[in-house]
């Protein structure tokens, strides 16, 4: 038997100590389980923040990394490759935006996002240079650069971080009147997570995201959505906004554009706001790269093919009865949508991760969020008998 303390102790000792993970030591994975050192196995019950939706190791996308890693990886944009615009077509035919933009990591389709807003605010909207203003919610979560985390709201995240970009107001999540009152004639973009998911799996009502819609449309603003953790399948819809009967102007997409397999991310928008992005005004080395293309449209196919997101709306649908059905004392409220949940505990219950320690026990691997709630959130090629499975270790847990 090998001992996952050596690993554990390495890491501890050389790595900066950015996270705090469980001490679970994983060595190798297929579609929704993985396995750790000792060769005990687990269901992935996080799926890497939602990256893994397509399962881990899909054999088509990992046959198109290899593949693709054969022949051509990295061009740079100051060539064309073969694989950009064919990618670019299916993922614009597949979201309805005329363009993207690629990046790599979420934090940076953010970052092109509020670029394109103040952009489009100065040259299309009108407003007074060096004025534009980005709306955010308290509670959001849109990555780790330090513009984002500078109109971050949780202490941890932003603090002695600073000083911090200007140009962001921060208004109260699913509290249409208070974005209604920040609304002004600088005002560019709103930018929201259609489900907060690192602020706990927090689902507005659809009036919510239809209100915004109606706000930036009568303030000329963008409705921007980050679909990053949200999107792609996640939700039981390829975009969580679009559950509330309403259209961004924006989208950000990122984690499962790759299913797992190599940093990937976007910007989706039409062209009267992409096009002000002209050469030289933003890009990045990586981005739009021929492996990073081929990984991802092998990621989206996987996606559609095998009918994820509707597999991901039924077996959510569900398995949120059964979780609702669970009825554990230490459980103060349950919420779920697609195959995605907070499972928000009392606070005398002392937080989750303990309950996320026990699971790892029974062979479950969850992480908690906002210390008082358990996300579930597995790959959405899990099969209905292993989430039955999972069930009976919760309630076990939740006991
Ligand atoms: C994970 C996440 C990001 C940041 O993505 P990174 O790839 O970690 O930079 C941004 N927005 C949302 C909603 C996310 O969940």
């Amino acid at each position: 038997m090998t001992d996952a303390r050596q690993w554990i102790d390495l890491e501890d000792r050389y790595a900066a100590h950015n996270y705090h993970p469980l001490d679970v030591v994983l060595s190798r994975a297929e579609g929704p389980w993985v396995w750790d050192v000792e060769g005990k196995r687990y269901l992935d019950c996080l799926a890497a923040y939602s990256a893994v939706n397509q399962g881990h190791n899909h054999p088509k996308i990992v046959a198109a990394l290899v593949e693709q890693a054969k022949v051509l990886g990295l061009t740079s944009r100051a060539f064309r490759n073969d694989k950009f615009g064919p990618f670019c077509k299916k993922l614009s035919e597949l979201s309805g935006y005329e363009r993207v933009l690629m990046m790599n990591t979420g934090a940076e389709a953010v970052e092109t996002a509020i670029k394109a807003a103040r952009k489009w605010g100065y040259e299309v909207k009108g407003v007074p240079a060096g004025q534009a203003k980005i709306l955010v919610c308290d509670g959001n979560f849109h990555g780790r650069t330090t513009t984002i985390v500078g109109f971050s709201t949780d202490e941890e995240a932003r603090g002695n971080f600073g000083p911090f970009t200007p140009g962001f107001e921060v208004v109260a999540y699913g509290d249409l009147e208070s974005a209604k009152a920040a609304f002004d004639a600088n005002t560019v973009a709103i930018l929201v997570e259609p489900v907060q998911g690192e602020g706990g799996v927090i689902i507005p009502p659809a009036a919510y995201l239809q209100g915004l819609r109606a706000l930036c449309d009568e303030h000329d603003a963008l409705l921007i959505c980050d679909e990053i953790q949200a999107g792609l399948g996640r939700c039981g819809s390829l975009f969580a906004h679009t559950l509330a009967g309403v259209r961004a102007d924006g989208v950000t997409i990122g984690k499962a554009l790759s299913g797992g397999l190599y940093p990937v991310s976007a910007f989706l928008a039409d062209g009267k706001v992409m096009d002000v992005f002209t050469p030289g005004t933003h890009g990045s080395t990586y981005g739009g790269n021929p492996l990073a293309c081929a990984v991802s449209d092998a990621a989206l196919d996987v996606l559609v093919d095998e009918k994820l997101i509707e597999r991901s709306a039924e077996l959510g649908a569900w398995m949120k009865g059964e979780l609702e059905g669970m009825n554990s004392p230490h459980v103060k409220e349950l919420r779920g949508v697609g195959l995605w949940y907070g499972v928000e505990l009392h606070p005398e219950a002392g937080g989750a991760r303990r309950f996320c320690e026990a699971l790892k026990e029974e062979g479950m691997l969850a992480k908690g969020t906002h210390e008082h709630t358990i996300r579930l959130a597995p790959p959405l090629v899990v099969e209905q008998a292993d989430l039955e499975w999972a069930l009976g270790k919760i309630k076990k847990v939740l006991a």
